[in-house]
């Protein structure tokens, strides 16, 4: 069955691809649907009220079910920022190398011990006739004192996971990364719930 995804970023697009197609779940970006979709403000001061957004602004568009993904880092030392905000935490929308900049800037002379943080994934999908599922995952971790690996997107290279000691998420191959990522979580849950009433 075939969903709209309410992205513009390639790197979510082939996780949730990764994800969702061995339950038969087929994603398409709104070029890939032949949908003209106006961005939505993310106005919601969760991810799930963001998620929603997305993810009803998508269907009301495109009269197909709609997936979207509203997700960030949680730093504890931050109260939680950068959270919501985790795209333009350096005021540039979706500048990884500026919004990591900061971050270390932010956590300067923190020691590894209070350096603790976790991201964060809800997932809302809505359907043309109202029904919605929304699902919410996290991964724990550290944040790490230099930028290390290439793969994966945003703060995925200061971050340490819990689950695989010393490395960071930039160094984790993409089928460790669904194994664990807070996506992963979410659309874990996602699949069980589609698997009930597709
Ligand atoms: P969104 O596209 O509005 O949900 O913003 C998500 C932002 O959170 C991204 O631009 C990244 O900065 C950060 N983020 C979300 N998921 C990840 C991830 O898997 N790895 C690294 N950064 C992430």
């Amino acid at each position: 069955m075939d969903f709209l995804i309410a992205t513009h970023n390639m790197k979510k697009r082939d996780e949730l691809s990764r994800i969702l197609k061995p339950i038969g779940v087929n994603v398409l970006l709104a070029e890939e649907a032949g949908v003209d979709l106006t961005d939505v403000e993310e106005t919601g001061t969760t991810f799930e009220e963001n998620a929603y957004l997305k993810a009803q602004g998508g269907c009301d568009e495109s009269g197909m079910p709609c997936i979207a993904d509203d997700s960030g880092l949680a730093v504890d030392a931050l109260d939680g920022a950068p959270g919501v905000y985790s795209a333009r935490y350096s005021g540039e929308h979706g500048n990884d190398d500026k919004n990591n900049e900061l971050l270390l800037e932010n956590l300067k002379e923190l020691p590894l011990e209070k350096r603790t943080a976790r991201f964060v994934s809800a997932v809302c999908c809505v359907f043309p006739d109202g029904r919605k599922i929304t699902v919410r995952g996290e991964v724990e971790g550290k944040i790490g004192f230099e930028l290390k690996g290439c793969n994966g997107f945003g703060y995925d290279p200061l971050f340490l996971p819990d689950a695989f000691p010393g490395k960071t998420m930039a160094e984790l191959t993409a089928d460790e990364k669904d194994s664990i990522s807070h996506r992963g979580n979410a659309l874990r849950l996602l699949c069980k719930k589609l698997e009930e009433i597709l």
